[in-house]
């Protein structure tokens, strides 16, 4: 059989360039789907970021575009046969993504040219893929993101691509609270849009990547189901195409790599799993309390993510506050960085109860995988999640979540009192919250029916298998 080839656009690659969970989906996902008989390449921008600067990537297409009367000039990089388990190509453009920092800048702040930035990888990617030279060639575009969501007008609408117009386009929604809109002088970014069609590229009097990907796609999904009924509430332009055209919106579950998320042979871990699950837990946290405050055996309840409002970090250090009022049994590890008063806030927190509290600012992949291995819990205030992966890696290593019933938390984090393997509850407030890590900390005092749960929770199949099978249905249909 000869596999079909499926291009995954992106700005993100774990582990070239990982920001947060996109990078996990794009760096998994695709070692799934080729066990469906599809071929999975991924494109990226090329970052000043360590992956790019200790592999090997051989040049293979330059090309320039002029952009605002500009020349914008671009190089396209393929990496070495086997530095990764599929195909991956990233691009150069000299100005743009040369930068330490996928998103941010110094002060945490987004790029001010991030119009240019994600206009000219687009372009770059597309130029590439029609020049009548390239001999790679691709049955579906798979466009990840408002970063990308221009891809599918610009492939189908534009003289300047029509070679490839005939390529479906996937377009997969992993965080539907960012978008890419733009006032309506940024037109110049884009290569020649007849005037007829420039009405496409808008909703609500903004050039608007995501509300044009989902006219112009040709399937649409959220990264869970639930996710998408909580999106159709919530984004007017999801409800009023979804309206339209039912059958092209679909809601599927992130699976996570079970062959990086291993406790047994995760390199990033130095103490691994061998066969006791106590004894794993206990080193763990020895390695990573040690330092930083005194080692017991007391439960550790951790959380690791972004400071953003999405994640609820605000509501987490009042709610540790008052669990360490009420319980003299518990540390906490927050590893995160982002808004800057919440930093302040947890740092401020920290200083209160060293002995209880540890933290840490900045982001540490290694320092992740050591705090799901060394807590028991997880805890996940989000206030909207559209998939969330924490809580799958932290049962993989024998931690329960704690999380909000909202989008992919819904879907996967069911409360041990209603037969599930977690601790959910229903509002971002911090009452609920508190409840929520009260009862996971009298479970705990439980030990053997903690235990139960967790080792059922260590075995939940969370393999992009099913999912992955979904993608290339999907896929299939595309190009029947
Ligand atoms: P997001 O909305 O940030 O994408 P997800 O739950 O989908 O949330 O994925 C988050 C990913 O980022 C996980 O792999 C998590 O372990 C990782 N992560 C988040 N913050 C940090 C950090 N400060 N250091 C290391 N890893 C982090």
């Amino acid at each position: 059989m000869t596999n079909k080839n499926v291009l995954h656009i992106s700005t993100e690659c774990y582990p070239p360039a990982k920001a947060g969970g996109m990078a996990d989906v794009v760096g998994s996902l695709p070692k799934y789907i080729s066990k469906e008989g599809w071929k999975p390449t991924v494109i990226t921008p090329r970052y000043n970021l360590k992956w790019f600067n200790t592999h090997e990537l051989t040049s293979v297409y330059s090309g320039s575009f002029e952009m605002e009367g500009l020349p914008t000039n671009f190089n396209v990089y393929k990496a070495e046969e086997g530095s990764l388990p599929f195909d991956y190509y990233c691009v150069d453009i000299p100005g743009r993504f040369d930068r330490d920092s996928i998103y941010l800048n110094e002060f945490g702040h987004g790029y001010q040219d991030e119009p240019e930035r994600n206009v000219s990888f687009q372009r770059s990617v597309l130029q590439w893929l029609s020049d009548p030279n390239n001999k790679t060639s691709f049955d579906i575009i798979h466009c990840h993101d408002h970063q990308v969501g221009f891809v599918p007008f610009l492939v189908k609408k534009t003289a300047a691509y029509e070679n490839i117009r005939n390529i479906p386009c996937f377009y997969t929604i992993h965080n539907g609270a960012y978008n890419s809109r733009y006032p309506w002088t940024r037109l110049d970014l884009f290569p020649h849009v007849a005037p007829n069609l420039r009405q496409y590229l808008e909703w609500d009097g903004k050039l608007d990547a995501v509300a044009t990907a989902m006219r112009f796609a040709d399937h649409v999904n959220t990264v869970s189901p639930s996710y998408l009924e909580e999106m159709k509430q919530q984004l007017p332009s999801l409800q009023f195409m979804s309206q339209k055209e039912p059958g092209k919106f679909s809601g599927t579950l992130n699976g996570i790599d079970e062959e990086v998320w291993n406790p047994k042979t995760d390199e990033l871990l130095d103490k691994k799993l061998v066969s006791s699950v106590d004894k794993f837990k206990r080193e763990n946290k020895e390695e990573i309390l040690s330092e930083l405050y005194r080692v017991s055996d007391v439960p550790l309840v951790s959380f690791i993510g972004r400071f953003a409002h999405q994640k609820g970090g605000d509501l987490l250090v009042p709610s540790i506050e008052r669990i360490l009022a009420r319980f003299g049994f518990v540390n906490f590890f927050i590893l995160g960085s982002g808004d800057a008063y919440l930093e302040k806030f947890i740092q401020s927190l920290r200083d209160k109860f060293p002995e209880r509290v540890a933290c840490y600012m900045g982001y540490n992949e290694a320092l992740a995988h050591k705090v799901y291995a060394a807590s028991d819990f997880i805890v996940m205030p989000s206030r909207f999640e559209p998939c969330g992966l924490n809580q799958m890696f932290a049962n993989r290593y024998g931690a329960l979540a704690i999380a909000r019933k909202t989008g992919g938390l819904k879907d996967t984090v069911i409360d041990f009192e209603t037969g599930g393997l977690g601790i959910s509850f229903d509002y971002d407030s911090i009452d609920d919250l508190t409840h929520a890590i009260a009862r996971a900390l009298q479970l705990y005092k439980d030990s053997k029916e903690y235990k139960k749960i967790r080792s059922a929770a260590m075995k939940v199949d969370y393999s992009w298998s099913k999912s992955a099978a979904e993608y290339c249905h999907i896929y299939n249909q595309l190009i029947s």
